[in-house]
């Protein structure tokens, strides 16, 4: 597999839908490993297919030692159920620099393949519900700014290109 890199907004194809997987093949665990990479190098706690300009139904969670042991693969993720709301600072490994409070569901059920095409169930809260509900998003085509108030989101987004426009450019 090429060099995958972390595409960051406005980037076309984090607007696109992803794919559903529908067998596990080298491509799929590949991409997997590929993604697990690229997230713990950039320290972030999940990636999402589209992010690495793959169009797969393919998202990575991890570096959350105080609640997996070990990252998570999901393969054609659904979530099934939640209850409540929760509002809480996030970021996304697409928009560098930038975070705000999202509301989000505090708990959801989730299922989603294994790389054995194993059918899994997991019921999340806090941050890990939080992780799971992004990179679902993502999958779907959803970024972050697009749970904010209109007003909320022009702020967000005035910041990202301010700050974008601070980095030196050769
Ligand atoms: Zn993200």
């Amino acid at each position: 597999m090429e060099n995958l890199k972390i595409h960051c907004f406005p980037d076309k194809i984090l607007r696109q839908k992803t794919e559903k997987v529908t067998r596990i093949d080298n491509t799929v665990r590949e991409l997997s490993e590929k993604m697990l990479e690229i997230m713990k190098e950039a320290s972030g706690i999940g990636l999402a297919s589209n992010q690495v300009g793959k169009l797969l139904r393919v998202a990575v969670i991890g570096n959350l030692p105080d609640i997996l042991d070990e990252p998570l693969i999901l393969i054609n993720p659904e979530i099934n159920d939640f209850e409540d709301w929760t509002t809480q600072d996030e970021g996304c490994l697409s928009f560098p620099g930038v975070s705000t409070a999202v509301r989000r569901r505090v708990k959801v059920y989730a299922t989603f393949w294994n790389l054995k095409e194993e059918e899994m169930k997991i019921e999340a809260r806090g941050i890990l519900a939080r992780a799971i509900q992004h990179e679902l998003d993502h999958l779907d085509g959803i970024l972050f700014p697009d749970h904010l108030s209109f007003l909320s989101r022009q702020l967000l987004l005035q910041k990202y290109r301010r700050r974008k426009k601070k980095a030196p450019s050769f």
